[in-house]
C-alpha cells in the first residue's frame, strides 16, 4: 500500500488570519492568548483539512518562522535576548523583529527594543527566514516544549503526527558565524541535543521525524558531505524512524550520499529533482522507504493525474509499502483554498489547485495506486479534462506571440552604439550636472491613494474621478521635487498597487486571485499573480501617466517600467514551457512599452529588476544558463530605443561580486542601486570590474525611519568616489520610497539634494 504525507501546511490562514492577529498583538490591542488561542485553532483547522493521510506534519506551524523556531528548539538565543524572564513568545519576537508586543507602559523595559535577527531567503524562495547565529562559544540546550504541545494537540485531535524538525547539517548551513568561526565545529555540540530531543519525541509516542536536509540539492564541498555522514551516523541510534528529507532540486552528485545516509527514508522532490529517480530506483534499498514529492509545492497549476500514475506504477510495484506520496515541498509556498476563489473565471479556476487541493490529488494518486484507477474513475477523468483544457486553450496559446518570439534577432537585444557613444549624446540633452540627484520611482503610497484605488476596484468611484485623483498626486509630486531640486523626476507611481501586480493586470496572459496569499516573511505575505498563457500587450500600460507627468515640468520625466525577469520571478508561473520562454515574452511586452515611451518624448526610462538575483538556480552550475537569458530578456527590452534615450535600472539587493559581469552585460546606461547599509563597500565588485557605466548607489536607507543628515550623504558618496569615477556617478535613495512617510522624505531628500550641491563644489565640476 502506498502511503501519503505532507511536509508542511501554509500557516498564515486561508484569511490571513494568523497575520491579522500577529499585528495586533504586537500594537498591543490584543493579548498573548487571544495569539496563542488562534495559532491553535489554526493548527486544528489545518489538520481537519489534511485528514485522510497517512501522516501529517506536526510542528510546521510557526508564529513567525520555522528556522527561528528551531533555534529555540535548540536554545540558540542571540546572546542580546538571553536575559529577557518574560514570556517565551514574547523573547522570540524580539529575535525575529526587535521587539515584541507594543509595551502598555512605554518605560517597561522587558520590551525595550534590540537589534532584530537578520533575515534571508529561503533556497530560490521567496520566503525568509531568520538566520540563526553562532560563535566559537555557542552552545545548544534542548527546549521541546512547543513540539510537545503541538503533539499533544494533534493527539487530542486523533492525528496521524509526524513532526517536522530541521535537519542538523542544514540547520548550521542556514546560520551565520558572526566571528568567522568553524560553523562546523559547532557540529558536535549539536548533535547531543538533536539525539535529546529524538529521545524526547519517541518517549511522545512518535514513530516518524520528517528530518529536513534541503541542502543536499546544494553542491556541497567534501567537508559539509562528511558533516552529513557524521550526523546521521550518530543519530542513527535515534529510537524513531527518520525521514530525511530534501526538497527545491535534484541530489545529482549528492544522491549515493543521501541513499545511504542510515535512515529510514528518504523525500525527494520529484518535480525539480526528476532526473534522480532512474538513479534512485536503481540503488535503492531493500529496507527504506522513499518518498516521491510528484505533487509541485512550488506552484499552483493542477498536476496531471493519469500521466503520474503511468510512471509511479511501476515504482509502486516495485517498492509496495515503501513508497511514499508527498508535494515536493511544504506547502508554505502555495495559497490554502481555491475554493475560496469566486472571481478567477471558471475556466481557468478549473486548471488550478492550492494546498488543500493539492493534497486532494494526493488522496486519488493513493486511491488509484491502492485500490486500481477504476476506483478514483471520475475524479481521474475530470483531472484530465482540466489538464487538456489548459493544453489546448486559446487562451494559453496565442500563435500571434510564439511567432513574434520566433522572430527575435541577435539585434534586438543590442543598443545602436556602444556605451561611451551613447552616454555623449546623452549629455548632450541632458545637460545634467554632475552627481545628478533622482529617486527610484515611487513616493509615498498614502492613506488617500489606497483609499481611491480600492474604492475605484469596487466600484464606488468612476474612471474618471479616479484617474482625476491619480493626476492629482502626479501632479503634487511633480511640485515637490522641483521644490527639492532634483535632476530627474519620476511620477511617483502612485497608480500602482504593485509594481508587478501593476503590469499583470494590465497584459494578457495573467489572472488573478483574490486570497492567493503566500508568507514572505513574519506576517508579510504577498500575492503572486498568476502567469498561463503566452504574454501579450493589449495597449500602452503607463503612458498616459507618464506623459501626464511630463507635461507638468521641464526637467526630464524617468518613464518607470518592471522588467522582465522581475515580473518572472514574482509571479505564479505557468509550467507548460521552459521560464526562459516566458520571460522573452515578458521581454517583448515591456519592449513596446519602452518604444511607445520613447515616442511619446520620454528620454530617460527605468526598467525594474529588483528580483533578477532571486531567479539565481540552488546550484552554481546552473547559474550561466540563468543569467543567460536574464540578461538577454532585459536587453529586449531596451534594444529599440535611440542613443538618446537614457535607460536606468534598479536593484534592491547587496550581492553583487559574483553578478557583477551579467549586471554589466545588461548595458543599462545607468543602474542604481541599494548600499547605504554595507557602507559602499559592495562597490568593491564595481570597482574591480571596472564597471563602464553609470551607477548610483543608494545613501538614503528607505527601510529605516532615519532621516540621513547631509553629512553622512557626502561622506557615503565620497566613499563612492574613492572607487567610481566621479563622472559615473549618481545620488539617489536605496530604493522606492512608497513605504514611507512625505514628511521623512522631504528632509531626507532635501539633505540629499544639499549634499550633491557640496559634492560638486569639492569634488567634480558641470559637466560642459
Ligand atoms: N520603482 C520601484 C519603486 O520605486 C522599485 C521598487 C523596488 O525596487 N522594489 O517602488
Ligand atoms: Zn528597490
Amino acid at each position: 500500500m502506498t502511503k501519503i504525507h505532507n511536509l508542511g501546511f501554509p500557516r498564515i490562514g486561508a484569511r490571513r488570519e494568523l497575520k491579522f492577529a500577529l499585528e495586533s498583538y504586537w500594537q498591543g490591542s490584543s493579548s498573548r492568548n487571544t495569539l496563542k488561542t488562534l495559532g491553535q485553532r489554526l493548527r486544528q483547522q489545518h489538520w481537519q483539512l489534511q485528514a485522510g493521510l497517512d501522516w501529517v506534519p506536526v510542528g510546521d506551524f510557526s508564529f513567525y518562522d520555522q528556522v527561528l523556531d528551531m533555534s529555540f528548539t535548540l536554545g540558540n538565543l542571540p546572546e542580546r535576548v538571553q536575559q529577557f524572564h518574560g514570556d517565551t513568545l514574547d523573547n522570540y519576537f524580539r529575535v525575529a523583529r526587535g521587539r515584541s508586543a507594543q509595551p502598555a507602559n512605554d518605560s517597561a523595559a522587558c520590551c525595550s527594543a534590540v537589534a532584530a535577527g537578520e533575515m534571508t531567503k529561503w533556497f530560490d524562495t521567496n520566503y525568509h527566514y531568520i538566520v540563526p547565529e553562532f560563535n566559537a562559544t555557542t552552545t545548544f540546550s534542548l527546549d521541546a516544549s512547543r513540539l510537545l504541545q503541538q503533539l499533544a494537540e494533534a493527539k487530542a485531535q486523533g492525528v496521524a503526527a509526524k513532526p517536522v524538525i530541521i535537519g542538523p547539517v542544514t540547520y548550521l548551513w542556514l546560520g551565520k558565524a558572526k566571528d568567522n568561526t568553524d560553523k562546523l565545529a559547532l557540529l558536535s555540540k549539536l548533535l547531543p541535543v538533536y539525539i535529546e530531543l529524538l529521545q524526547t519525541l519517541a518517549n511522545a509516542g512518535v514513530e516518524w521525524v520528517q528530518i529536513d536536509e534541503p541542502i543536499l540539492v546544494t553542491e556541497l564541498n567534501a567537508v559539509w558531505q562528511n558533516a552529513c555522514r557524521t550526523a546521521y551516523q550518530q543519530l542513527s541510534d535515534s529510537p524513531v524512524k527518520l525521514l530525511l528529507t530534501t526538497y527545491f532540486g535534484q541530489l545529482a552528485e549528492n544522491l549515493s550520499l543521501a541513499v545511504n545516509l542510515p535512515v529510514a527514508g528518504l523525500h525527494i522532490d520529484a518535480i525539480n529533482g526528476q532526473n534522480d529517480i532512474e538513479a534512485l530506483m536503481a540503488e535503492w534499498p531493500v529496507d527504506k522507504v522513499l518518498s516521491l514529492g510528484v505533487i509541485n509545492g512550488r506552484n499552483i497549476w493542477k498536476s496531471d493525474l493519469t500521466t503520474l500514475l503511468d510512471s509511479l506504477e511501476p515504482i509502486a510495484q516495485q517498492l509496495g509499502d515503501r513508497l511514499w506520496l508527498a508535494p515536493s515541498c511544504s506547502l508554505l509556498h502555495v495559497p490554502v483554498d481555491l475554493d475560496s476563489e469566486q472571481k478567477v473565471d471558471a475556466e481557468i479556476k478549473s486548471w488550478l489547485a492550492f494546498a488543500k487541493q493539492k493534497l486532494g490529488e494526493l488522496r486519488i494518486l493513493a486511491t488509484a495506486l491502492n485500490q486500481g484507477r477504476d476506483a478514483v474513475k471520475a475524479e481521474l477523468e475530470s483531472n484530465h479534462a482540466a489538464i487538456e483544457s489548459r493544453r489546448h486553450s486559446t487562451r494559453v496559446n496565442n500563435p500571434a506571440v510564439k511567432s513574434a518570439l520566433n522572430n527575435i534577432t541577435p539585434e534586438m537585444a543590442q543598443r545602436n552604439s556602444p556605451y561611451a557613444d551613447r552616454a555623449v549624446k546623452q549629455a548632450a540633452w541632458l545637460k545634467l550636472p554632475r552627481f545628478p540627484t533622482t529617486t527610484i520611482g515611487s513616493f509615498p503610497q498614502t492613506a488617500e491613494i489606497r483609499l481611491a484605488r480600492s474604492q475605484f476596484k469596487s466600484g464606488k468611484l468612476d474612471a474618471a474621478s479616479y484617474k482625476e485623483a491619480m493626476r492629482g498626486e502626479i501632479a503634487h509630486c511633480v511640485r515637490e521635487q522641483e521644490a527639492l531640486g532634483l535632476d530627474v523626476f519620476v511620477h511617483g507611481e502612485a497608480e500602482r498597487n504593485d509594481m508587478v501586480e501593476y503590469f499583470g493586470e494590465q497584459l494578457d496572459g495573467y489572472a488573478f486571485s483574490q486570497f492567493g496569499w503566500v508568507q514572505s516573511y513574519g506576517s508579510r505575505c504577498v500575492k503572486p499573480p498568476i502567469l498561463f498563457g503566452d504574454i501579450s500587450r493589449p495597449q500602452p500600460m503607463t503612458v498616459e501617466w507618464i506623459r501626464y507627468a511630463q507635461s507638468l515640468t521641464d526637467k526630464p520625466m524617468k518613464g518607470m517600467l518592471t522588467g522582465p525577469v522581475t515580473i518572472l520571478n514574482w509571479s505564479f508561473v505557468r509550467d507548460d514551457q521552459p521560464r526562459s520562454v516566458t520571460c522573452k515574452q515578458l521581454a517583448l511586452a515591456i519592449r513596446e512599452e519602452v518604444q511607445d515611451l520613447e515616442k511619446a518624448g520620454i528620454g530617460v526610462i527605468q526598467i525594474d529588476e529588483a528580483a533578477l538575483r532571486e531567479g539565481l538556480p540552488l546550484r552554481k552550475s546552473k547559474w550561466q544558463a540563468y543569467l543567460d537569458w536574464a540578461v538577454e530578456s532585459f536587453r529586449i527590452t531596451t534594444g529599440g530605443v535611440a542613443d538618446e534615450t537614457q535607460i536606468h535600472t534598479h536593484m534592491c539587493y547587496s550581492e553583487f561580486n559574483d553578478i557583477i559581469a551579467a549586471i554589466a552585460d545588461m548595458d543599462a546606461d545607468v543602474i542604481t542601486i541599494e548600499t547605504s547599509r554595507s557602507d559602499m563597500e559592495l562597490l568593491d565588485a564595481f570597482e574591480h570590474f571596472h564597471y563602464p557605466n553609470a551607477i548610483g548607489p543608494g545613501v538614503y536607507d528607505i527601510h529605516s525611519p532615519n532621516i540621513p543628515s547631509e553629512e553622512d550623504i557626502v561622506i557615503l558618496m565620497r566613499k563612492a568616489a574613492e572607487r567610481i569615477p566621479v563622472e559615473q556617478l549618481w545620488v539617489n535613495p536605496d530604493c522606492g520610497l512608497k513605504t514611507r512617510q512625505w514628511h521623512e522624505v522631504i528632509p531626507a531628500l532635501t539633505n540629499m539634494v544639499a549634499a550633491a550641491k557640496t559634492l560638486r563644489s569639492t569634488l567634480g565640476q558641470n559637466i560642459q
